[in-house]
């Protein structure tokens, strides 16, 4: 595939909506959990696996130690939007793009400035009470330490974040179901056509193109009509300027 077939592509494209993977996170230096190494590390330092420590199980019996991890891991790597997520920030400027689905959590695409973000595990950014509902920002969670408390009922505050045992909320699913159904081109980044993003997203796509951009090959590659092996914060910028 050349990246000359990719730009006339994304140039022929009127609604794209594009899945954003988790590699694309990873890229932009966000804590990976499902990274084999990281994973052994927390496991030594924390006692669990972030599995477990990633579960609605875990927050409700263990809050202490879910938000020692949280708030060391997750809120301590960020990370930075990178390039690719800067490129789709001007292809939606552009009317090109009009959504992005994504089931990372760190807000990385509303960082770059993307307005339609259809986040459907949520984000750190979001927090609200459990018990009376009273909503919050990250800067509150950053200006306390251990279980942050409600500032109305003193009961602990949680992210807005779908955590293992959690399910994705109804509106969320519709949400995403309905930007797929209406674009002409879906742009695969940083993830496979066999990630669980892509599976619930793909059964409603009726267009025409499915571009793929992912560094990792895979046996699934071929359910894409284009597809590029690369990293999506290398190949976006150089396909749409
Ligand atoms: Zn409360």
């Amino acid at each position: 595939m050349k990246l000359r077939n990719l730009e006339n592509a994304i140039r022929d494209s009127r609604h794209i909506v594009c899945l954003l993977g988790l590699s694309v996170a990873t890229d932009c230096g966000c804590f990976d959990y499902r990274d084999r190494d990281s994973s052994y590390d927390v496991e030594e330092r924390y006692g669990y696996s972030p599995e477990e420590i990633f579960s609605a199980a875990f927050l409700n019996t263990r809050t202490k130690q879910f938000f020692d991890y949280y708030r060391e891991e997750i809120l301590g790597k960020l990370g930075e939007p990178g390039p690719d997520l800067l490129t789709l920030k001007k292809m939606e400027d552009d009317g090109k793009v009009r959504a992005v689905i994504t089931r990372s959590i760190y807000g990385l695409p509303q960082r770059a400035g993307i307005k339609h973000v259809v986040a459907m595990h949520g984000s750190v950014y979001n927090y609200h009470c459990a018990h009376c509902g009273r909503t919050y920002t990250i800067d509150h969670i950053l200006k306390t330490k251990g279980i942050p408390l409600c500032q109305s009922c003193e009961n602990p505050i949680r992210p807005d974040i779908v955590l293992d045992g959690e399910m994705i909320p109804n509106h969320l699913i519709t949400e995403a179901a309905g930007e797929v159904e209406r674009a002409d081109t879906l742009l695969v980044l940083g993830c496979t056509m066999k990630a669980t993003l892509t599976q619930t997203c793909i059964k409603y796509f009726e267009g025409s193109r499915i571009i793929l951009i992912n560094e990792e090959e895979d046996y699934s590659d071929n359910a894409a009509d284009l597809v590029y092996h690369g990293k999506p914060r290398d190949v976006l910028p150089k396909i749409y300027r």
